[in-house]
C-alpha cells in the first residue's frame, strides 16, 4: 500500500508567522488529537460533530504548548476522504516543532510530499489531473495561470477524457467479444460508427496536444524575446517594462552580450522578456557566443519583438526587412512584432508599409508606445487561448495524449487495412491504457510516486 496510517505535516510554509496550521490525516488523526487537546468547553474530539471548530489547549505530557483551535472533518467528507484534524496555533517555530513532536511522540508518522493529495486521489476525492492541478494552484504567480489551474482542478479537461475513453472501451469489449467467436466470423463492433468516434477522438485529442504549447507557456511564462541591431533600445525597453535596471543600458554597441530574462505580468498574464544580444556580423567572439544565445532564444520564444531604430539609414531598412523576411520563413508559428523605437527623435514615417507585421513606433526611452505595445502582446495570447475547450500545461498530459494520438492513428490505419480484430485490439488497449493515465483511471504506484514527489510537504 503506498499511503498508510495517521501523518502529520505542517501545512503553511515553515518559518515564523502569525499563525500556522497543522493537519493530521488518517484513521487515528481524531483519536490521538484528542489525548493532547483539551476544550475549553470540555467538550470532547472523540464525539463532536464533523465540520466543527474548537477552541482549548494542546498539551506535550501535561505542560501547555499552545491555545489552538482544532477543526474536526470525518471520513469521508474532508480533503483526503479520511478523518482530517487542522490544528491552527501561534506560528512561532517551536511551537510548531513541538505539536509535531508531540503526535510523532504518539505513533503519528511525519507526512510525506504530497501524501494527503495522494490519499485524496486514492479515496476517489479526485482523479490523477484534478490532484496534480493541486500543485499548480499553490504554484501559480499570475491570474491567466491560476485560471487555468484552477479548471483542471475543478475536472477541466478530465471529464471529456474519460467519456471518450468509455465510448472507446466499450467499441473495444466489442472487438474483443469478438476474438472470442473468431471461428463464427461474426462483426459485433459497427466499423462504420467506430471509425466516426475514432475520428471524434483524435479531433479532441489534436486540440488538447495543440493546447500545450499556449498552455506551458502560460503555466511559466510566455516568453518574449527582444532583438535587434546594437544600440536599437532593446535594452532601454526592456528596463521601461520593468521599471527596474536589470539589464545593462550603454551607448556603446554589442554590450548586451549575455541574454537578460524577466518576468513582468500584463494584464494578468506572464511574460518573459529576453533581451539578447544584437544580431550583426561581428568577430568579436565573446559577442558570437552572445548572437549564438540569441538565434537559441528566439527558438524557444512565443513572440518575437524585432527593434529597429527609427533614424537608422535607408540602407539599413532594406536589411531588416530581409532578415524579417527571414525570421518569418524560420517561425512560422511565431508572433513577430515590429517596433520601431526613437520615435521620439524623428517625425512620423511611412516604415509600417513595409511589413506584413503587426508594427508600432515607440519610444522606449519616453515610455511612450509601451502601453499600446503590452495590449498588442495581451490581444497576441488571448487570441490564441482555448481555455473554454480545454487547455493542457502538464508535461506528463501531453506525453500521454501523444501516445494516445499514435495508437489510435495505428488503429484508423488498421481498420482501413481491414486488419484482424485481435491486432486492432493491440493499439487500443494501448490508447485505453495512455487516455486512462491521464485522468488516473489506470495508475501504478510508480508513476503515483513520481507525481506526487514533486508535491511540497503538508500538501
Ligand atoms: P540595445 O543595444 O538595443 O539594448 O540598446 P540600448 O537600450 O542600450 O540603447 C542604446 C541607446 O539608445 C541608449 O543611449 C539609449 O538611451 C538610447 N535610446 C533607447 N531608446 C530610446 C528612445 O526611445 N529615444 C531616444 N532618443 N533614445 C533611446
Amino acid at each position: 500500500m503506498l499511503s498508510e496510517g495517521t501523518i502529520i505535516a505542517l501545512s503553511t510554509p515553515s518559518g515564523t508567522g502569525a499563525l500556522a496550521i497543522l493537519r493530521l490525516s488518517g484513521p487515528q488523526a481524531i483519536t490521538q488529537c484528542a489525548k493532547l487537546f483539551r476544550a475549553a468547553s470540555g467538550a470532547s474530539l472523540d464525539t463532536v460533530a464533523s465540520h466543527t471548530i474548537h477552541l482549548g489547549h494542546l498539551y506535550a505530557k501535561d505542560q501547555m504548548i499552545d491555545e489552538v483551535l482544532v477543526s474536526v472533518f470525518r471520513n469521508p467528507r474532508s480533503y483526503t476522504g479520511e478523518d482530517v484534524v487542522e490544528i491552527s496555533c501561534h506560528g512561532s517555530q517551536y511551537i510548531q516543532q513541538a505539536i509535531l513532536n508531540a503526535f510523532i511522540a504518539n505513533g503519528i508518522r511525519p507526512a510525506q510530499a504530497g501524501e494527503f493529495t495522494l490519499r485524496a486521489f486514492i479515496n476517489g476525492k479526485m482523479d490523477l489531473t484534478q490532484a496534480e492541478a493541486v500543485a499548480d494552484v499553490i504554484a501559480a504567480e499570475n491570474e491567466a495561470s491560476h485560471k487555468i489551474a484552477l479548471q483542471q482542478m475543478r475536472g477541466g479537461i478530465s471529464k471529456e477524457i474519460r467519456q471518450l475513453r468509455k465510448e472507446l472501451l466499450d467499441f473495444a469489449s466489442l472487438i474483443e467479444l469478438e476474438l472470442d467467436f473468431a471461428e463464427e466470423d461474426v462483426d459485433f463492433a459497427d466499423r462504420k460508427a467506430f471509425e466516426l468516434l475514432l475520428q471524434k477522438i483524435q479531433r479532441l485529442l489534436k486540440g488538447l496536444i495543440d493546447s500545450f504549447a499556449l498552455g506551458n507557456v502560460i503555466k511559466k511564462g510566455v516568453p518574449v524575446a527582444i532583438i535587434g541591431a546594437p544600440n536599437a533600445g532593446k535594452s532601454t525597453l526592456l528596463n521601461t517594462l520593468l521599471k527596474e535596471d536589470k539589464a545593462i543600458i550603454s551607448a556603446i554597441a554589442g554590450t548586451t552580450r549575455d541574454s537578460i530574462e524577466d518576468e513582468i505580468n500584463v494584464q494578468g498574464i506572464g511574460f518573459r522578456f529576453i533581451d539578447t544580444a544584437g544580431i550583426r556580423e561581428t568577430t568579436d567572439e565573446i559577442e558570437q557566443i552572445g548572437i549564438q544565445k540569441a538565434y537559441e532564444k528566439i527558438s524557444l520564444a512565443t513572440i518575437i519583438l524585432y527593434m529597429i531604430d527609427s533614424t537608422c539609414y535607408r540602407s539599413e531598412i532594406a536589411l531588416h526587412q530581409e532578415k524579417i523576411e527571414e525570421l518569418k520563413r524560420a517561425n512560422p508559428n511565431k508572433k513577430i512584432i515590429i517596433v520601431f523605437n526613437k520615435a521620439d527623435l524623428l517625425s512620423p514615417n511611412s516604415n509600417n508599409k513595409l511589413y506584413d507585421c503587426e508594427v508600432l513606433e515607440m519610444s522606449a526611452k519616453n515610455n511612450v508606445g509601451v502601453t499600446l505595445l503590452k495590449d498588442i502582446l495581451v490581444k497576441t495570447i488571448k487570441a490564441a487561448d482555448r481555455r473554454d475547450e480545454g487547455i493542457i500545461t502538464n508535461s506528463r498530459h501531453y506525453a500521454a495524449l501523444i501516445a494516445a494520438q499514435d495508437a489510435l492513428a495505428k488503429v484508423q490505419n488498421g481498420l482501413e487495412e481491414n486488419l484482424s480484430g485481435d491486432l486492432l485490439a493491440i493499439d487500443l488497449r494501448e490508447a485505453l491504457y495512455q487516455l486512462g493515465a491521464v485522468t488516473g483511471e489506470v495508475t501504478n504506484d510508480e508513476l503515483l510516486g513520481n507525481i506526487f514527489a514533486n508535491f511540497c510537504i503538508g500538501k
